[in-house]
């Protein structure tokens, strides 16, 4: 694809967090709790900031941990919905430069870490009972 850095992808962000990818940016230095929070049903989601993920450079439209983000800002664009399985999100305004296989092949990636991240937040409720 080709990104316009728009960063409209870091507004308000939801993205979810496996721990291989928490464990990657605290091995560069920030600590879980600068940008990680726990949702109710205990996925790890990225932290937002003024309404920017924490990671998000917003003088400079960019990406702070850009070698280092997690495998969800990766595979964005693509997106996995309840509805329609895996997707182009409609909000990136570059998503018609996504192309037939990068869409199968993010897609495939996605339902693999989507199974690690539902196992981390099933384990996480498990240890808050
Ligand atoms: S919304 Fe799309 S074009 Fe904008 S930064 Fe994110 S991936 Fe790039
Ligand atoms: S980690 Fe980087 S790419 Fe992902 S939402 Fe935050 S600023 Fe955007």
């Amino acid at each position: 694809m080709h990104c316009s850095h728009c960063g409209k992808c870091c507004e308000n962000t939801e993205m979810p967090l496996s721990e291989a990818d928490i464990k990657r940016l605290e091995r560069i230095g920030y600590p879980r709790r600068t940008f990680v929070r726990y949702d109710e049903e205990g996925y790890a989601r990225l932290l937002n900031k003024d309404g920017y993920c924490v990671f998000f450079d917003k003088e400079n439209k960019k990406c702070k941990v850009y070698k280092f983000r997690p495998l969800g800002c990766r595979l964005y664009p693509v997106i996995y919905s309840d509805e329609e399985g895996i997707v182009v999100d409609d909000i990136c305004p570059m998503r018609d430069t996504v192309s037939k296989i990068e869409i199968e092949r993010k897609g495939k990636l996605l339902i693999k870490l989507l199974k690690i991240l539902d196992r981390e937040a099933e384990q996480r409720l498990r240890l808050r009972q």
